[in-house]
């Protein structure tokens, strides 16, 4: 290796090194991409900080001066950004490691067997030849190595554009499904990649086309068991596809409780006599019925909020606690939420199902900003495909597709 090359892998390897017993206290992960990732970063840093702190001290003087230092600083922000994104996705991006002073005792053992190991020339050259191996494989083999869907997968939110679509596992080929998508081909494209020939319960919160128009596509070649709808009335062409297969209608009562496979789910609303909506569109009207369910597997809980707007969203917090690990942003992260809600929710992670450049506006900057505040993490179908909800070591965790 030419001296200049391992002098420059040298730099992140050692600060790498000198932070990893924190970061195994912190996160109990080891980040062994870390060491190329800041080796790719560094050189943007020093003009992205400096720029950036002459923008600040010109921008009282000339904001226009401060916009034209800011161009360059974007274009070295924008490559930190690339590579973070680039790195994050590869495979082996972090490798579980136990937390704590117990992760910290294990890591001094394994240091303390890898360094005489390593000092040995042909140990080293094996141990050398093993990880560019492995890193050349896990670069060019990705699909390889992570198919869809991820296994231990939990629920799937579905990429159906503009609406939702939710797959919960409920053991092998078998899942329930809460709301099908405006259309039938991406909500059977979804549903045949999870493998799913069965449904034992199939779910539509709220009577809006973004919600049930994907209906035969789900229905398509798969026995279901009963349909779950909540008590606004129905359609006649939604309750005339259901009668067509035979599928029986329930109406969604809070407190109803169903096993299926890994999954809990309990129904939290609508309540029998639904909030008084003080608005004025109907849209809202009908979006404060969704049935809200919450789903409980062994590594934590989702909330599958529908549609509701802040009205059902005040409403919900004095009838039920709505406090989940995963939050599915209700309505697609429209402006209408209620801080109060999403802070009694509690999430770490939020999942809003919307379709790019959708005439809506969703999401509202004010929710994104509303979720980055309250510490959840944001995922978005438009974004990242179909995403999934897997159990990773008995916590939850969350695999975009893209
Ligand atoms: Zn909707």
């Amino acid at each position: 290796m030419p001296r200049w090359l391992a002098e420059a892998i040298a730099v992140p390897a050692a600060a790498q090194l000198a932070v990893t017993p924190v970061l195994i206290l912190m996160s109990g992960q080891i980040t062994p991409v870390a060491v190329i990732a800041n080796l790719l970063a560094g050189p943007a840093v020093a003009p992205a900080t400096i720029l950036g702190f002459a923008a600040a001290v010109v921008a009282p003087i000339s904001v226009e001066a401060a916009q034209i230092l800011l161009i360059p600083a974007g274009y070295a922000v924008g490559w930190i950004i690339t590579v973070a994104r680039w790195a994050a996705n590869l495979p082996f991006a972090t490798i579980p490691w136990p937390g704590g002073l117990l992760g910290l005792a294990l890591l001094a053992m394994a240091v303390a067997v890898a360094v005489p190991l390593l000092r040995n020339q042909r140990c080293r050259a094996i141990t050398l030849a093993v990880v560019a191996g492995v890193l050349v494989a896990s670069i060019t083999l990705p699909p390889a190595l992570s198919p869809w869907p991820p296994r231990r997968w939990l629920m799937v939110m579905c990429d159906v554009g503009q609406g939702d679509g939710i797959a919960i596992a409920a053991g092998p080929g078998r899942a329930v499904v809460v709301d099908t998508g405006p259309d039938p081909t991406p909500m059977d494209r979804c549903l045949s990649d999870l493998g799913i020939q069965e449904i034992p319960l199939i779910i539509l919160t709220h009577p809006h086309a973004d919600h049930t128009g994907g209906l035969p596509g789900a229905l398509k070649n798969r026995r279901t068991g009963a349909a779950l709808l909540t008590s606004h009335p129905t359609p006649p062409p939604i309750t005339q596809t259901l009668t067509t297969h035979k599928i029986p209608q329930w109406t969604a009562t809070p407190g109803s409780q169903w096993t299926f496979g890994p999954s809990e789910l309990t129904v939290l609303a609508p309540p029998t006599a639904p909030p008084t909506t003080h608005t004025t569109t109907e849209g809202t009207e009908i979006n404060n019925t969704s049935v809200v369910l919450r789903v409980r597997w062994r590594a934590g809980s989702i909330l599958l909020s529908g549609d509701i707007e802040t009205e059902a969203q005040a409403a919900l917090l004095t009838t039920a606690s709505p406090a989940a690990d995963i939050l599915k942003v209700p309505h697609h992260g429209s402006a209408r939420q209620d801080p109060a809600f999403i802070t009694a929710v509690g999430a770490r992670a939020a999942l809003i199902s919307v379709g790019s450049d959708n005439s809506y506006g969703h999401p509202a900057p004010a929710t994104l900003s509303l979720l980055h505040r309250s510490g959840a993490r944001i995922y978005r179908t438009d974004q990242s495909g179909d995403l999934a909800i897997t159990d990773h070591n008995t916590t939850l965790a969350i695999t975009p597709r893209n």
